[in-house]
């Protein structure tokens, strides 16, 4: 067997659904994967959640539970996606476990011993009221670029932009809602300038990422290559630093090196050693990443530079593909075509996105764009009239009881020339799949099936049924040979209706590895076909339209991606909140209620479990994250604004019934609406 090659996906940040976008870059390496195994190479193709950083402490402090609970929960949804869209990875991780931590470490440690870490105190934002550092996500402040107020200290859910916290107007803390004050702080940092040669060197290798990017990554050079700081202060979501108090590594320090640690997991349960066996310098492997284009800074600049510096193993390729956009523009909420794969899923069977994407991607980093009127036009031409139609007709037919599903012969003088042309098709498709041209793949395949159905037509086998049956076994015959090769090469492309062709053949299906050595006939023409079914309906226009979906006025706005300290731009922009109507905003119920009882929630510093009078007789138990704001000993008897028809939700397991209404920018400064003298039950209006 040949060497075998570790591929990877870019990790997913566990802050959030999967959507197209992530859809489009497992498709793509997918494809590129089932042919290589189809040909006979072995890949190890792993991926994994990315599971560090602030924006998912914060969002986690949101929902009140752990950050380790809640990365838990995105696991299981993005692998459950993953699975539904039928993607082979042999593994998916997280970064936030003890084989990341441990190679976080030794590589660290590793680079360290070679000189290649500094120390530099830097000026850090820190919050006195709070007594705490603040990480980006903590501080709120006005967009520098569109002066849209209340944003993120390093990016603008407006505009996108990306900046320091420094540049953002009136920062403030989110915790305490106090001033910035401006601190230093010892952090370490990676060298990075060290490596200027080494790094020029690999970007003029040939192979080793697409030529457009490798040029525009020469400009870093021309402004000098800038020093890391891998360190983030405590408290923060990640891991401590060995031989540091209370720093931790940032999030893009760890997060590549869970491409080694899935590796590691995976070898384990393999029974194939450990990482080192793939990752070392002298490791008989190949790697491969495949990622978009906003992550071309860590990993064509940061990553090799990190592993050379660690004695591991460089890539062979990184290979970079560009931005998804659906109907010619940036997803958005706000136009319902901001896709989840999970509201893909819920309409729609995965084959025809998975067919309709290999038609859009090309070898090189333009732009994608999935058009929803080209994606039915599309599907239905190509899976539907022309794959699917020449099998169904073809196998029908065979199955008629004139043919009783049995083959003729091989008949050369009629079939021979198709079969040929379908094998130098295949050896097209093999060339470009390897080659991560998808869309010159499926296009050899369409070609060969568009040249089977003008045989059939002018063979017309139908009116030689009643005439001269066997003439009609003869020609149909021919067909199934290029049925029979679809099942070698539609399985990268869509492996579940490649394995119900291979069914309905009554057969295994074929592979590249032995399609590069067939030769004329293919089929076993004593084995009979099976039954025969439609391969895959049409796509109507009627399920098309399922997929926008404008969002109701209620759903929480999506905290943007987390943003990479490149000037690289988001990768996918959450639009401002939309407008709502007012029959939306009249179906919250708020009524003034009064606080019997307050206590600490136990494991959790910023929850409060209260008793709340709201007229009912029975008091409600609500579970509310004023606990940095108020003393539980302080709030018996106030007068509190409760949304009363929530439904239930369980924080830190109980079972909370109705939420409190605050205002402020959080933590200590949060303040309790107040709706006055009122009785409690009393509607607020
Ligand atoms: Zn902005």
């Amino acid at each position: 067997m040949s060497r075998p090659t570790v591929l990877t996906c870019a990790l997913p940040y566990a802050n959030g659904p999967l959507h197209l976008g992530h859809v489009v870059e497992h498709v793509l390496a997918d494809v590129h994967v089932r042919y290589l195994r189809s040909a006979g190479q072995e890949v190890i193709f792993l991926c994994a959640d990315d599971t560090h950083g602030s924006p998912i402490e914060l969002n986690a402090l949101k929902k009140g539970v752990s950050p380790e609970a809640f990365v838990e929960r995105w696991a299981v949804e993005h692998w459950r996606d993953i699975q539904a869209f039928q993607i082979s990875f042999d593994h998916f991780g997280s970064t936030n476990s003890p084989e990341n931590r441990h190679y976080a470490e030794l590589i660290y440690t590793r680079a360290k011993e070679a000189g290649s870490i500094g120390r530099k105190d830097v000026e850090q934002p820190w919050d006195e009221k709070a007594g705490r550092w603040l990480s980006d996500r903590f501080i709120r402040g006005t967009c520098p670029n569109c002066g849209t107020p209340d944003q993120y200290g390093d990016a603008c859910e407006r505009c996108n932009a990306t900046y320091s916290p420094r540049e953002l107007k009136d920062a403030r803390s989110a915790i305490s809602g106090g001033a910035l004050e401006w601190k230093k702080s010892s952090h370490l940092f990676f060298l990075l300038s060290k490596h200027e040669a080494f790094l020029r060197a690999q970007l003029k290798r040939p192979g080793f990422t697409n030529p457009g990017p490798a040029s525009q990554l020469e400009q870093f050079f021309d402004k000098g290559l800038a020093d890391w700081d891998i360190t983030r202060d405590g408290p923060y979501f990640g891991f401590r630093i060995p031989g540091e108090t209370d720093k931790y590594f940032y999030v893009w320090l760890d997060a590549p090196i869970g491409y080694i640690a899935a590796t590691e997991q995976w070898a384990r349960k393999a029974g194939r050693g450990g990482a080192l066996d793939f990752w070392d310098a002298k490791a008989d492997a190949n790697i491969v990443h495949v990622i978009g284009k906003d992550i071309v800074y860590f990993h064509c600049l940061f990553w090799p530079a990190v592993l050379q510096v660690a004695g591991l193993k460089l890539p062979e390729n990184v290979h970079i593909h560009g931005f998804l956009t659906v109907n010619g523009e940036k997803m958005s909420k706000s136009r319902g075509t901001f896709l989840n794969a999970r509201d893909y899923l819920d309409v729609l069977d995965p084959s025809y996105l998975r067919f309709a994407i290999t038609q859009l991607i090309g070898p090189g980093t333009e732009d994608l764009d999935f058009s929803l009127t080209e994606f039915r036009e599309r599907v239905n031409a190509g899976l539907v009239n022309n794959l699917g139609n020449l099998a169904n007709r073809t196998l029908s037919l065979l199955a008629r009881p004139e043919l009783g599903r049995r083959l003729a012969p091989p008949a050369e003088a009629l079939g021979g020339a198709l079969v040929r042309e379908g094998l130098a098709r295949a050896g097209e498709v093999a060339r470009a799949f390897e080659g991560f041209d998808l869309r010159a793949g499926v296009k050899a395949i369409l070609e060969l099936g568009d040249a089977a159905n003008r045989f059939v037509a002018q063979q017309e086998p139908w009116k030689k049924l009643k005439t001269d049956p066997e003439g009609a076994r003869s020609v149909l015959s021919e067909a199934a040979e290029v049925v029979y090769l679809l099942t070698a090469l539609l399985e990268p492309v869509v492996p579940a209706l490649a394995a119900n062709l291979a069914r309905q053949l009554g057969r295994p299906a074929l592979t590249f590895r032995q399609l590069a050595t067939a030769s004329y006939p293919l089929l076993d023409r004593a084995v009979p076909v099976g039954e025969p079914a439609p391969l895959i309906g049409r796509l109507e226009e009627a399920q098309v339209a399922k997929l926008i979906r404008v969002p109701p006025g209620d759903a929480p706005a999506a905290a943007p991606a987390r943003a990479a300290p490149s000037a690289a731009p988001a990768p996918v922009p959450a639009g401002p909140p939309p407008d709502i109507d007012f029959a939306d905003f009249a179906k919250v119920v708020l009524k003034a209620g009064r606080v019997l009882a307050a206590e600490k929630v136990p494991r959790a510093d910023k929850l409060l479990k209260l008793s709340v009078d709201l007229g009912e007789g029975v008091p409600r138990t609500i579970v509310s994250g004023i606990a940095e704001a108020y003393a539980p000993e302080a709030l018996a008897g106030r007068r509190v604004v409760v949304v009363a028809n929530l439904k239930p939700r369980t924080l830190k397991g109980i079972e909370s019934r109705g939420m409190l209404l605050t205002a402020g920018p959080g933590g200590a400064a949060l303040k309790l609406l107040d709706p006055g003298d009122v009785p409690p039950g009393s509607e607020v209006k």
